[in-house]
């Protein structure tokens, strides 16, 4: 029997525990750890039928999570802890010869920055290890991937511009609270914004360009350039490509508050001294947000994520749209959480579903656009992600 470790019991870790349950003749044993052990113990609650062994771990720290992987005799590792762990937790993937999977991709706590540099340098030591390491297997980035290959598997010839659109409909009574982990959520939204255009990056002052679209089963929405890191694997793997950008849907108010905490210098990263203690702003912060993974049974409204791909098909131009809509109250009535998470929890279980299965298999480390799109896009209609192809 196959053992499955997954790393990290947040919002995300609970979709993929359920979900990994309900697929329990691939996942075999499942044993979740985390940093803090009762928040493992309360996802077990939940499934009180199911195989699963709890445990505590800092997974800053190699060496903890080398001896877990073997402690366990794990066959997979399922990082849905915070980026901040992907590089410790890859590393001890290698030294134990265990495939890895993930979700988001790597920054250091220090700098509001994220790329692939790090992990694609660790692909020379997975392959020598003979394991796979699956990057960014949530929605955006992930079915996002997914969706621009078999987009240009088969709906194009040449792909010439993709828009990634995200669109969070969804209400949850707060005046101000984010979706998943604030302290990733806020980095990455007072971010500049960057696309890219004929072979380079494009700056952009936080929220500069913004536009409208009319997301199906939710209506026009404005949404806002922002850099998203699914664009930098994307732009290697997709042929002909002359544009990519990413939007993001986001209300006033949200906007509004955004813009206030930055103003007042609660967005920092940098500690600040306070009563003679040591305090990180937007560490703080997160303290007094809701907890994400609280807000499940709140949240009314659905998510559409999707793409927008414009090209060439013999010769002549097309241009189709790629969306997936979910619905959180629907999400929170099967796995206890909202859409967010669920969007994201799902893919990662499926990913690690078709490595376990030996249906994605590689040696080294990978973006989800490098694998045969089609076995992932009849999974997420399987799993409880369906999508929508549209002409435009
Ligand atoms: P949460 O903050 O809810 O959960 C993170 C979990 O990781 C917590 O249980 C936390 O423990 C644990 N953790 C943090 N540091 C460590 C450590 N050093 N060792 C062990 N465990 C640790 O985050 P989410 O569930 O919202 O997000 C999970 C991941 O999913 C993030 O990487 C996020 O960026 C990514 N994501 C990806 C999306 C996509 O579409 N690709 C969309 C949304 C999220 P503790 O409880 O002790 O703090």
């Amino acid at each position: 029997m196959k053992t499955t470790l997954i790393i990290g019991a947040g919002g995300v870790s609970r979709v993929v525990v359920h979900k990994c349950v309900q697929n329990s003749n691939v996942f075999g044993k499942i044993v979740l750890a985390s940093r803090t052990l009762s928040k493992c113990n309360e996802i077990k609650k939940e499934l009180p039928e199911a195989f699963i062994e709890v445990a505590q771990v800092d997974a800053d720290i190699v060496g903890e999570v080398v001896r877990l992987i073997k402690s366990v005799n794990a066959d997979i590792v399922i990082n849905v802890a915070l980026p901040y762990q992907d590089l410790a937790i890859m590393d001890a993937c290698i030294k134990t010869k265990t495939h890895y999977l993930d979700t988001a991709n790597y920054e250091h706590p220090d700098e509001a920055k994220f790329e692939y540099k790090l992990q694609w340098e660790r692909d020379e030591k997975f392959k020598e290890a003979g394991i796979m390491g699956l990057l960014g297997s949530g929605f955006d980035p992930g079915v996002t991937n997914v969706f621009c290959a078999y987009a240009q598997k088969h709906y194009f010839d040449e792909i010439h511009t993709i828009d990634i659109l995200d669109c969070n409909a969804g209400d949850h009574g707060y005046p101000f609270a984010t979706n998943f982990n604030p302290e990733i959520n806020l980095r990455e939204v007072s971010a500049n914004g960057r696309y890219w255009e004929d072979g380079k990056w494009i700056e952009t002052k936080p929220m500069e360009i913004k536009m409208v679209w009319d997301y199906p089963e939710v209506g026009e929405k404005d949404s806002y350039l922002l850099y998203h890191e699914e664009m930098e694997s994307l732009v290697k793997h997709i042929k002909g490509l002359k544009r990519i950008r990413f939007f993001m849907t986001f209300g006033e108010s949200y906007l509004t508050h955004m813009r206030c905490l930055e103003n007042v210098g609660m967005l920092g990263i940098e500690p600040v001294e306070h009563k003679g203690q040591k305090i990180v702003p937007i560490e703080f912060l997160k303290t007094l947000l809701p907890d994400p993974s609280t807000l499940g049974s709140r949240t009314k409204g659905k998510t559409n994520i999707g793409i927008v791909a414009e090209g060439i098909k013999d010769g002549v131009k097309k241009k189709i749209y790629i969306y997936q809509v979910s619905d959180h109250e629907k999400c929170y009535a099967e796995v206890n959480s909202q859409a967010v998470s669920y969007t994201t929890g799902v893919p990662a279980m499926i990913g690690a579903k078709l490595i376990l299965e030996g249906r994605w298999i590689g040696k080294g480390v990978f973006n989800m656009e490098e694998f045969d799109p089609d076995i992932f896009m009849d999974e997420l209609n399987k799993q409880g992600l369906p999508w929508k192809i549209k002409e435009l």
